[in-house]
C-alpha cells in the first residue's frame, strides 16, 4: 500500500502535526478540521476498516482515543466532542486506511450529523433484527 496517504504519514514520507505515537498507533491533526483540534487516530499497520483490523489493535485504538479525547476536551476547553469512524466509500470514508476521528464540538456550532427516521413497521424492525442477529449466533 505504498500509495496510501496515511501509510506515507506513518513512514514520515508525508509530514503531519503529531499528537501521539507509540509502537502501534499514531495520532495527528486532521489537515481540514471540522473545528481546530480535530484529531485522527490510526493504526500504524495498514488496514482499511474495522472488519480487517486485528482485535488487539482495535482495543489499543479505542483506549488511546479515550486518552487523546480527554486531552482535546480539557486542553481546548470544549463543551463536547464526537468520536466517529467512516467505513468504506459509501460510508463516507475518503482515506482507505482505518482512522478514528475525534471532533471538537461547541454549543450551537450548527453541525447536525444524522437525520432520524422511523421504521415503516414493527415487521420491518423484526426482519432487520433477525438478519443481523442470525450472524451473531
Ligand atoms: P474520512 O472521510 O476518510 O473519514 O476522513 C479522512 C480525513 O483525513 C479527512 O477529514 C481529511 O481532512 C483527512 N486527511 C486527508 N489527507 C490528509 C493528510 O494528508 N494529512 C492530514 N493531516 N489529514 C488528511
Ligand atoms: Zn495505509
Amino acid at each position: 500500500m505504498s500509495e496510501c496517504i496515511f501509510c506515507k504519514i506513518v513512514k514520515e514520507d508525508l509530514s503531519c502535526f503529531k499528537i501521539y505515537e507509540d509502537k502501534n498507533v499514531l495520532a495527528f491533526l486532521d489537515m481540514n478540521p471540522i473545528h481546530p483540534g480535530h484529531v485522527l487516530v490510526i493504526p500504524k499497520k495498514h488496514s482499511e476498516t474495522i472488519l480487517d483490523t486485528d482485535d488487539d489493535v482495535l482495543k489499543d485504538l479505542i483506549v488511546i482515543t479515550k486518552k487523546i479525547s480527554k486531552a482535546v476536551y480539557e486542553g481546548l476547553n470544549l463543551e463536547g466532542f464526537n468520536v466517529s469512524m467512516n467505513q468504506f466509500e459509501v460510508g463516507n470514508q475518503a482515506v482507505p486506511h482505518l482512522h478514528i476521528h475525534i471532533i471538537p464540538r461547541h454549543k450551537d456550532d450548527g453541525l447536525r450529523f444524522w437525520p432520524q427516521r422511523e421504521y415503516e413497521s414493527e415487521e420491518k424492525k423484526k426482519e432487520v433484527q433477525e438478519k443481523i442477529t442470525r450472524l451473531l449466533k
